[in-house]
């Protein structure tokens, strides 16, 4: 991925900074259209995972619609050029102020998470003269098997409404005349790379779909959210996710009645293999068991191992002297600095410069100001030469 002369050109910029691999983000997109778009599916693109202007005016271009969980996400989306009937509006906290914005651009749909929220979307859309589309977020209780954090279909999690509680949601839903129903919602979590959880949500989405049959409501579309992994530890063989594979689950086991739109909001399997964060070694440090390779990048730009113990694949750019052993760390005053431990690299000194790989999705976008470090810049493949 890294050819020698792009190397030679990253070594005049200011390091750390995002590359991203725009000729992969293509055709990962092109994958979703073969495999999904184009069989009738509606994909929304997750625009937390990466909200760069560049990167989305290519999702839009590539005919996907977008999944926003804020009012500014909102306002990003309409700017890149996504019209506000492709607009999904998730999360479990909307202000009365993104509700409204929401209602104002009149979106596609609020996936709503509450009784609650839908009795004050009602009120606002009423006073507002405006009918909301309202799909309904339920719990399917799956246990996706990842990591804790982004698990968010179990039982105990905050995200959605139980199923348990549907029997309240068909007795309020007549009463909330500002209020059209569209289709029901589910998000099951994050980094999924097994296939089990998608066949398990299907057949919880067919038997959740029977009672609202039962009780006199018609569905326009179901949207199975996102979550699709990706292949952290090898992102050269296995760059672009099995799109073939994630939709067929769809096609063979979800129920989906005449005229029905299956809607689905993918993240981080389409930005994820196309970022790095390219960094320079500052110093390295003999230890007793391990060297340590202190980078100038460090939690403030990629959060992930620190927040969810992830592990990005380090790949040396300018170093193919024989393996020693690192441990790769930031320069933040935290322990959980650490982007990898104990792991084989060429030889490494100081000025070297490394790629930490598969920082596409949720990278750049939790970057923070700690420690009042300056945010790094983002840089794309077309922009350099001979690319
Ligand atoms: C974050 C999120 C997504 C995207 O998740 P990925 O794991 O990046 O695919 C989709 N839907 C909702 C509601 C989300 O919160």
């Amino acid at each position: 991925m890294f050819i020698e002369d792009l190397v030679r050109q990253f070594k005049s910029l200011k390091t750390p900074f995002y590359y991203y691999d725009l000729q992969l983000l293509k055709q990962t997109l092109e994958q979703v259209h073969t495999h999904g778009i184009s069989k009738g599916y509606h994909v929304h693109y997750a625009v937390k995972a990466n909200f760069n202007m560049k990167i989305l005016s290519i999702i839009r271009e590539a005919g996907l619609a977008i999944d926003c969980v804020s009012g500014r996400e909102i306002e990003r989306a309409l700017e890149a050029g996504f019209q506000p009937d492709q607009i999904a509006f998730a999360g479990v906290g909307k202000t009365d102020e993104e509700m409204q914005t929401g209602l104002d651009y009149n979106i596609f749909s609020f996936n709503c998470e509450s009784l609650q929220e839908i009795e004050v979307l009602n009120e606002l859309a009423r006073k507002t003269g405006k009918t909301a589309n309202v799909s309904i977020r339920l719990n399917p209780n799956i246990e996706a098997n990842t990591h804790k954090y982004i698990t968010t279909g179990l039982n105990e999690n905050k995200f959605g409404i139980n199923p348990e509680k549907l029997p309240d949601l068909f007795e309020l839903l007549p009463r909330m005349d500002a209020i059209e129903l569209t289709g029901i919602h589910f998000h099951i979590g994050s980094q999924i790379r097994d296939l089990q959880p998608y066949i398990d949500l299907c057949e919880r989405i067919n038997s959740i779909q029977q009672q609202f049959d039962k009780n006199g409501f018609d569905l326009e579309h179901i949207n199975a959210g996102g979550g699709y992994g990706i292949n952290y530890e090898s992102p050269d063989e296995e760059a672009i996710p099995d799109f073939k594979a994630f939709f067929e689950v769809f096609d063979n086991h979800l129920q989906v009645k005449d005229g029905q739109q299956i809607h689905f909001e993918l993240g981080r399997s389409l930005v994820g293999q196309c970022g790095s964060l390219i960094s320079k070694v500052l110093f390295v440090k003999e230890g007793i068991n391990t060297d340590f390779a202190v980078l100038d990048a460090g939690m403030t730009e990629l959060i992930r191992p620190a927040l969810y113990q992830a592990s990005h694949k380090v790949d040396v750019l300018t170093s193919r002297k024989p393996e020693k052993t690192y441990d790769v760390v930031g320069p933040i005053c935290e322990t959980s600095d650490t982007f990898r431990r104990g792991v084989p690299l060429p030889e490494l000194k100081r000025g070297d410069l490394v790629a930490i790989r598969s920082a596409g999705a949720y990278g750049q976008v939790m970057s923070s100001d700690f420690n009042l470090r300056e945010r790094a810049e983002a840089y794309y493949s077309d922009e350099f030469n001979g690319k």
